[in-house]
């Protein structure tokens, strides 16, 4: 281990993605970017050429990358102390859980790290919440999910994708989970029995290709989850904390769920932290002992959140998310291609659905000095940190028009 490599910043990008594919597993199927810095909307690769970032992280960079005063908070709170375990307290866990309660008017916070983690913890509250307050027969519990589903990847998680990549080999799977067509009230309302805990829903699905469900559509599974003694709970941890124009997707209806489940831009990209953030009637069933997590609550991830938090209310980025993406929205609804199928989106969360394979144009995008990542095969996401303001949306859109137009592309 002599040379070049130990400096980490002297090899190309061929010797980079070599290095990784040789020695690092291929569970992705990244861009040929090797990103060396970032700053804001802008990142740098190896090579010293810059690229806009329109991905975000899959939202986890709602503040831009390297935001200032979350970069102050973390270096501050990781010279103080960085991890107790819940075994021990610690100052900053009680002050994120009373700024989750101010933000939301929720009850009570259980903070995770991974996203996956925390909608694991929401199953797990449900599960108890139907055994131990509704009385569901034992084992006997179901969690009523959508189809197109985006929940992370743990083996309960992906137990109930309807994404054949996510689930093949690995099996046997988690069972308690029924899987009804997104969009459809009246199918969640059928699919409901006696044994149903939960109903869980994104707002929004992302992964699926930004798909906006109708509009009334959490109002009614709401009502049917009231009238059924059955916990509603969403999946905010990609339309959540601005992205969709609201600090939370579900606030664009006149809903209040029993718990919401968030991750990704809660740390603006600096760290892992995740939550869910619920009603006491909910996550009080968690008795010491039952659940946890060792890096759960730990005073970084707090420290880092509530500054995330700050950052969101200070800069007014759900504000900004609404204003920007109605005119970037506007002006990609301009450009005419025989290749886009639809444009469609909410805040600066925009897909567009195309007829074909999004991945070339993608890859010419990055040739641009734009960094988008195609989903469901079709759809380019275009999700840039909320940062970002007109003149870069300018830039930016001049080179989606070239590359949705190029004749190269689209014939
Ligand atoms: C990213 C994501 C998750 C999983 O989060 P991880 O931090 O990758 O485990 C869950 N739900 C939604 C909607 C997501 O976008």
């Amino acid at each position: 281990m002599k040379g070049k490599a130990e400096v980490g910043t002297s090899l190309t990008t061929a010797e980079y993605v070599e290095m990784e594919e040789r020695y690092g597993a291929f569970n992705y199927d990244p861009l040929n970017v090797v990103v060396k810095e970032a700053r804001g909307v802008w990142v740098e690769d190896v090579e010293g050429k810059k690229y806009m970032d329109c991905l975000a992280a899959y939202s986890a960079l709602n503040q831009g990358h390297c935001h200032p005063a979350i970069l102050e908070t973390m270096l501050a709170q990781a010279r103080r102390v960085t991890l107790t375990s819940r075994a021990f307290r610690n100052e900053q866990l009680p002050l994120l859980c009373r700024d989750m309660h101010e933000m939301t008017g929720m009850e009570m916070t259980l903070p995770m790290n991974s996203g996956a983690e925390a909608v694991e913890t929401a199953l797990k509250a449900a599960r108890r919440w139907g055994y131990e307050k509704k009385g569901i027969p034992r084992d006997k519990a179901e969690i009523i999910v959508c189809d197109g589903n985006f929940h992370g990847r743990t083996i309960t998680i992906v137990s109930f994708t309807t994404e054949d990549a996510y689930r093949r080999g690995f099996g046997p799977y988690t069972p308690g989970f029924k899987v009804v067509p997104y969009g459809d009230a009246e199918a969640i309302r059928q699919a409901i029995t006696d044994n149903t805990c939960a109903v869980m829903v994104e707002p929004i699905q992302g992964e699926a290709g930004i798909i906006i469900p109708p509009k009334g559509y959490l109002e009614e599974i709401q009502a049917a989850c009231r009238k059924n003694n059955v916990l509603f709970m969403l999946d905010e941890i990609q339309s959540g904390l601005g992205r969709s124009g609201k600090l939370f997707a579900y606030m664009h209806e006149d809903v209040r769920p029993d718990a919401i489940i968030c991750g990704k831009a809660l740390s603006g990209g600096y760290y892992p932290v995740s939550a869910v953030i619920a009603s006491r009637e909910m996550l009080g069933v968690f008795k010491p002992g039952e659940h946890g997590s060792t890096f759960g609550g730990n005073p970084l991830a707090c420290a880092v959140a509530r500054t995330a938090l700050r950052v969101l209310r200070d800069e007014k980025l759900s504000e900004r998310s609404a204003e920007l993406g109605a005119y970037f929205m506007e002006r990609l609804k301009t450009i005419e291609s025989p290749v886009i199928r639809e444009v469609r989106g909410r805040g600066l969360w925009i897909g567009v659905e195309l007829t074909k394979s999004a991945r070339p144009f993608c890859e010419a995008l990055m040739e641009e000095g734009i960094l988008c990542k195609e989903t469901h095969d079709t759809v380019i996401r275009i999700a840039p940190p909320l940062i970002i303001d007109r003149e870069d949306l300018d830039w930016a859109f001049e080179r989606f028009k070239k590359v949705l137009t190029s004749p190269g592309l689209t014939t």
